[in-house]
């Protein structure tokens, strides 16, 4: 699975702490992040990511290309709910994609628990067959 990692700066040590207690399960798939949250969960963890650029400069869209290309599987995007984000309409566009595509996204600990607990029991197999019946540029 394609996994894409993303934090605002206040939620960045609780992602950085859910990959450390999940690097058994993460290091199993292909880790996508924005620049400074990957930066972090690699130094934290030692797992292997592909970076893209910060949020701001344009990480949160190009996640979002991917998810359009149906290139994206699971999002964790651990939002700060109480801080104006300067790239928020690319936040906005980000979640939107993830609900166009039907893309299991995990805005908080809380459900980013279940859907790694799901993963790692296999509920997020319809993905794969999704990708092979409509080929991984369809949605
Ligand atoms: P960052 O970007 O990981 O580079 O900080 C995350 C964001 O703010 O969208």
């Amino acid at each position: 699975m394609n996994i894409a990692l993303i934090a605002h700066d206040h939620k960045k040590d609780d992602l950085v702490a859910f990959a450390v207690a999940y690097k058994s399960i993460f290091e199993e798939h292909n880790l996508f992040a924005t620049g400074t949250t990957g930066l972090r969960i690699m130094e934290a963890t030692g797992l292997s990511i592909e970076r893209f650029k910060s949020g701001p400069l344009g990480g949160d869209q190009e996640i979002g290309s991917l998810i359009a290309k149906n290139q994206m599987d699971i999002i964790f995007f651990f939002r700060d709910p109480l801080t104006a984000q300067p790239h928020e309409p690319d936040v906005t566009a980000l979640v939107r994609l993830c609900d166009v595509y039907s893309i299991p996204l995990a805005t908080n600990m809380g459900t980013a628990e279940m859907l790694i607990r799901g993963l790692k029991e296999g509920l997020l197999e319809w993905r794969e067959l999704r990708k092979s019946k409509n080929g991984e540029n369809n949605g």
